[in-house]
This record gives structure tokens, C-alpha cells and sequence, in this order.
């Protein structure tokens, strides 16, 4: 016999809703969606750990309200459609 739980399936964290879990400034770069190569596999929203990355109409889009800026979406795109950029 074999007991999955729910976290199995979805190992992804949610950002908090205090300001306590907001980026603040100090993010440097933002990943921003090509959505013209986007294929929609949702490996970005899979791989988030600030589960930050949101599926929308096929395709995903980044709240930014809780963007880190840490890269790890752009890495695991298979398509190169996330990039990142400078916000200085
Ligand atoms: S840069 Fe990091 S925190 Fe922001 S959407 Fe990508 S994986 Fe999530
Ligand atoms: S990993 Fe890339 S192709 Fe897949 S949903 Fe995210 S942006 Fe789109």
C-alpha cells in the first residue's frame, strides 16, 4: 500500500501575503515572458520556489509583487522564452 499526500504532487511553497513576503528593492533583474515562444509546459510555475510564476490562458505570466529575481524559471525554460532583466 502506498500514501501520497497532497505535497507529493505540488512541492511548491506559496509567497505570503504580508509585506513581510513582498520583494523588496533590492531585486536587480526581473524574468520577463517572450510569450511568442512560450509553449506553455509550466515548467517555470513547477520549478518557482516562490511559486511566483502564475498560468494564465495556456501561457504564464510572473507576479511581480513576489519575483525574487532569482534566475530559476529562465534556467529551466526549454524554450529560452524567459529573460532576465536589468532593473537598475
Ligand atoms: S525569478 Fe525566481 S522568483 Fe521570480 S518568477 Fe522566476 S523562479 Fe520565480
Ligand atoms: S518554462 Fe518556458 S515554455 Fe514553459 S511555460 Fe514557462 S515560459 Fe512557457
Amino acid at each position: 500500500m502506498s500514501l501520497l499526500l497532497d505535497y507529493q504532487y505540488f512541492p511548491i511553497t506559496k509567497p505570503g501575503k504580508g509585506a513581510g513576503g513582498k520583494t523588496g528593492s533590492w531585486r536587480v533583474v526581473k524574468p520577463v515572458v517572450d510569450l511568442s515562444k512560450c509553449i506553455g509546459c509550466k515548467a517555470c510555475f513547477m520549478f518557482c520556489p516562490e511559486s511566483t510564476i502564475v498560468p494564465k490562458g495556456g501561457k504564464v505570466t510572473v507576479d511581480y509583487e513576489y519575483c525574487k529575481g532569482c534566475g530559476v524559471c529562465s534556467n529551466v525554460c526549454p524554450v529560452k522564452a524567459i529573460s532576465m532583466v536589468s532593473e537598475t
